[in-house]
């Protein structure tokens, strides 16, 4: 039978999108699992299941590797900013601005997490391509740098903008028309993409926003997709950024920027094979210098935006076992607490994870099981045919690589409250999201007089 064994020793502890688990998992004299000093089952009695637990050195060591990377392989000036989607908290946004990082958001909610949590505004890029006027004016109001993604933005920014003498720092964003091997979900570079403009508007947008008083555009952005493994896309990326870029330029813009977006991949299952960060930030570097140089131009600011490779390593959520269905000679299903509402990425794209009983890490796999949630779908299932040694009732399972798209993607389904969520750090544990109660899904409800029981 296959192993998985998060604890492995060749641990790439640069590029922790490079391994299974976080860079500090390590077993303890009873060969039990730890992550950043903790007994990953303690934390699982002390705080309950299903839990989100984030390594706050995985995060860092990623964090450090991009802006490393990009000094060393970059002649420019850069900056990587963190792409707060993929899990969006006050500690993070803490954690990512003290490595020197910015942040981007998409909306109201994950500006503010980011302004509270500490990062500078001018290191915060704000996306998205359907913005509302209150969320264009809290961006505006706040100088953080506006990404344009149609003409909606352009209209919405002009009406904002024409009381005040302010101008907004704006990107705009197009459609790089660039295939990549990922999930068909995913991908956004490609032509038929609902992000962006496309390259054969780019001109008229670019004569549109000249001369304007409510702006000054600084940069371009694109982004072609998410879990890549492959450089290449990044070498095309690179050539038609900088076509854009010359083209901007000579329309009379002051173009100092090109932010090329995030997608770098990382270890989900045995066979998933990324590049390292340092690997992924040189072909990016250099294809931007090349593409910058044969076309004479001045070399740019140089912003990447990754998300999942930060903060996907960091995380392993744990839950408790429960009940056991056996169809014999066809399939055992073992359920856990949690399921599609704390990590909805299989039933959405078929997602791969790999898994182990946190005690008992070593023990010989026996059985192929399926990990299915506990929600009314029969499609709740986070592991399909996976290894395990005969497990108890109650033991707790450690599901790896969760920090990316699992929180910031949950939802209530049934009615079920949302994980608590701690960070590690040198045998330390804190919490940084408490745990949702039923109550608070009653929060919101209002039931008018008419409705309420009588007697
Ligand atoms: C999702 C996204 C990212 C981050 O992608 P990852 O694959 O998580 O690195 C960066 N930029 C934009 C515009 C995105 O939409």
């Amino acid at each position: 039978m296959p192993t998985f064994r998060p604890f492995e020793k060749n641990q790439d502890k640069a590029s922790p999108n490079r391994n299974f688990a976080p860079i500090t998992t390590e077993l303890d004299s009873k060969e039990r699992l730890l992550v950043g000093g903790c007994r990953l089952a303690k934390l699982a009695e002390i705080y309950g299941t299903p839990l989100y637990v984030l390594d706050e050195l995985t995060i860092r060591n990623a964090c450090r590797e991009y802006t490393k990377s990009l000094n060393d392989n970059y002649p420019g000036e850069s900056l990587a900013v963190y792409a707060s989607k993929a899990n969006s908290s006050l500690v993070i946004s803490n954690i990512v601005a003290s490595e020197g990082m910015g942040i981007d958001v998409v909306s109201e909610g994950e500006l503010i997490t980011a302004l509270r949590g500490g990062v500078p505004k001018e290191k915060i890029v704000f996306h998205g391509n359907n913005k509302s006027l209150d969320e264009l004016y809290l961006a505006y109001e706040n100088d953080v740098i506006i990404v344009l993604d149609n003409q909606n933005d352009i209209d919405l920014l002009k009406k904002i903008t024409s009381l005040h003498q302010k101008k907004a720092r704006l990107m705009l964003r197009f459609t790089p028309g660039i295939e990549c091997h990922t999930h068909e979900y995913i991908k956004t570079g490609h032509i038929d993409s609902k992000f962006g403009f496309n390259l054969d508007e780019l001109e008229s947008v670019f004569n549109q926003l000249k001369g304007i008083r409510w702006g000054r555009l600084i940069g371009l952005h694109a982004h072609i997709g998410s879990q890549i493994f492959e450089v290449d896309p990044h070498k095309d990326l690179a050539d038609v950024m900088a076509e854009a870029l010359q083209i901007g330029r000579k329309l009379g813009h002051s173009i100092q920027m090109l932010n090329v977006g995030g997608g770098l991949g990382i270890r989900y299952i045995s066979s998933d094979d990324p590049p390292s960060i340092s690997q992924w930030v040189k072909v990016v570097s250099e294809s931007v210098v090349k593409s910058c140089r044969s076309r004479s131009l001045e070399l740019p600011l140089l912003m990447c935006e990754p998300g999942r490779s930060i903060i996907g390593p960091a995380g392993v959520t744990i839950y408790q076992i429960g009940s056991r269905k056996e169809i014999s000679n066809i399939k055992t299903y073992i359920s856990i607490d949690g399921g599609m509402s704390d990590n909805p990425r299989p039933i959405t794209y078929q997602s791969k994870y790999s898994a182990c009983l946190v005690d008992r890490p070593l023990a010989d796999k026996e059985e192929i099981v399926t990990i299915a949630g506990k929600h009314c779908e029969s499609g709740d299932v986070l592991l399909n045919e996976f290894p395990l040694p005969m497990s108890f009732k109650d033991e707790f399972l450690g599901v790896f690589s969760t920090g990316a798209y699992n929180f910031s993607m949950s939802s209530n389904y049934n009615r079920i409250p949302k994980p608590a969520a701690v960070i590690v750090n040198n045998g330390e544990s804190e919490l940084i999201q408490r745990r949702e109660l039923p109550e608070d899904l009653l929060r919101n409800d209002i039931v008018p007089d008419r409705f309420i029981a009588k007697g």
